[in-house]
């Protein structure tokens, strides 16, 4: 045994952490992001938070990715080749935006209704209103209507609130409460975005 190298079985995996809140879903985990060397090198649960009391599931795990990702995307990207080849070069946010502008004002000009905006999972749900409305369009809705904005006054119209579903295992019937009022309210909105 005395021959044996060492092993550190615990190494320091950051210089710093700081506190914040998961944003891979609605639920809003407390975490612990471990950065080294100015980046983002691990994330964990808080063991201090209410909702999730440490626990982190996978996805939360993964969300480092969304910073780390080689392949996320830096800059506005504009096809050159035939459609379907992956042909793409990066050009710039003013080349996007004056490009963008030129697509949507003969809409605008003319039948600004006709324009569907749907947006994102970004957590800026109140702009896609703001920006529709002063386009002219109410055809616009974003990722929480057809998801956790559902989960989230299904749990308040029954149990009260929602929290991390890592947590909430234990509560199943006031899951199967939830998960009805999920489906009533889902089926609702998609019935309103057919008709309109
Ligand atoms: S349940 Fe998972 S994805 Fe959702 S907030 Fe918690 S850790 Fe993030």
């Amino acid at each position: 045994m005395k021959d044996q190298p060492y092993l550190d079985t615990s190494p320091k995996v950051s210089d710093e952490i700081r506190k914040t809140t998961c944003y891979m879903c609605a639920c809003r985990c407390g975490i612990n992001v471990h950065m080294k060397e100015g980046k983002v090198a691990y994330i964990e649960g808080n063991r201090d938070h209410p909702v999730n009391k440490g626990v982190l599931c996978a996805k939360g795990s993964a969300s480092i990715m969304q910073v780390n990702a080689p392949s996320r995307l830096n800059a506005p990207l504009k096809r050159f080749g035939a459609s379907g080849s992956g042909q793409f070069e990066e050009i710039s946010w003013d080349e996007a935006r004056d490009m963008a502008a030129g697509w949507l004002k003969p809409i605008r000009d003319k039948n600004p209704e006709k324009l569907a905006f749907f947006t994102g999972r970004d957590q800026s749900q109140s702009f896609t209103s703001f920006w529709a409305q002063n386009f002219g369009t109410l055809n616009y809705a974003a990722h929480g209507g057809f998801c956790s904005v559902n989960m989230a006054a299904a749990g308040i119209y029954t149990v009260g609130g929602f929290g991390s579903l890592v947590n909430q295992i234990g509560t199943i019937s006031n899951y199967l409460c939830s998960l009805v009022w999920l489906k009533i309210m889902t089926a609702i909105q998609l019935k309103w975005a057919l008709a309109s």
